[in-house]
């Protein structure tokens, strides 16, 4: 004949199990993320200094395009000089050609700024890429462990979920409801056992004749006066578990 306690004693035991690899989880995923920082920090200069590469870029074909339509002037004038009758369109096309040649050299000067900027930000990004891919074989290198451990805690979890839902099912409908609210407002363990004369839950030590009542009847159960969780008194673990 299984103890009527049984279930709860399960039940707080998958709870603590699982509440045991959730921490480990939220700990695991604290260190994969403090070793990403470090990849994640290369990943963002790189994606930057990308973009500091395809504004110039942008800028470069624009002075091209500028220099072409200035050549293409200058073409253009040069052929209209055998056609020219007068003073006064001499020295009006010589100036034209004068200030098509003054900007030209300005669009070509710039042309060159621009590609020796480049040439600095393309050594810049190569440097900075090697980095990255150092960090991310390091931060592989560094977390595969943990990138393990975690697996394992996440199909553990996976596992004690619906287990812990499964007992809860088997609980009469009052401790049920009460385990429900006590976990709503944040009591992640509602039924514990009693440890060392107190409450494994809140620590507080119990009156001596509470911990003597349920030391008597194992099969009972009683609340903590102080945390109001569901106390038992486990040594009947040890007498059932087929
Ligand atoms: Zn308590």
């Amino acid at each position: 004949m299984p103890l009527t306690i049984q279930p709860l004693i399960d039940l707080a035991n998958t709870d603590l199990e699982l509440q045991t690899n959730i921490f480990s989880r939220t700990h695991l995923e604290r260190q994969i993320d403090t070793a990403r920082s470090v990849v994640d920090k290369h990943q963002k200069l790189f994606e930057q200094k990308n973009g500091d590469i395809s504004l110039l870029n942008n800028e470069g074909s624009e002075v091209k395009k500028n220099i072409q339509i200035q050549e293409q002037l200058i073409v253009r004038l040069d052929e209209q000089v055998p056609k020219i009758r007068n003073e006064k369109e001499f020295a009006a096309s010589k100036s034209q050609l004068e200030e098509a040649r003054k900007l030209l050299g300005m669009l070509e000067e710039k042309m060159l700024e621009l590609d020796m900027k480049k040439e600095d930000l393309d050594q810049e990004v190569e440097a900075i890429n090697t980095e990255l891919s150092e960090s991310n074989s390091a931060f592989q290198e560094k977390t595969a462990g943990l990138l393990k451990k975690h697996e394992k805690v996440e199909k553990k979890i996976s596992k004690l979920e619906p287990r812990r839902d499964r007992l809860l099912k088997k609980l009469p409908q009052k401790i049920k409801h009460f385990y429900e609210r006590c976990q709503l407002s944040g009591i992640s363990t509602p039924v514990c056992a009693i440890r060392d004369k107190s409450c494994s839950g809140c620590h507080m030590v119990l009156l001596p004749q509470l911990v003597n009542e349920l030391m008597a009847n194992p099969n009972s159960h009683k609340n903590c006066p102080y945390c109001s969780r569901i106390l038992y008194f486990p040594e009947v673990e040890e007498v059932v578990e087929s």
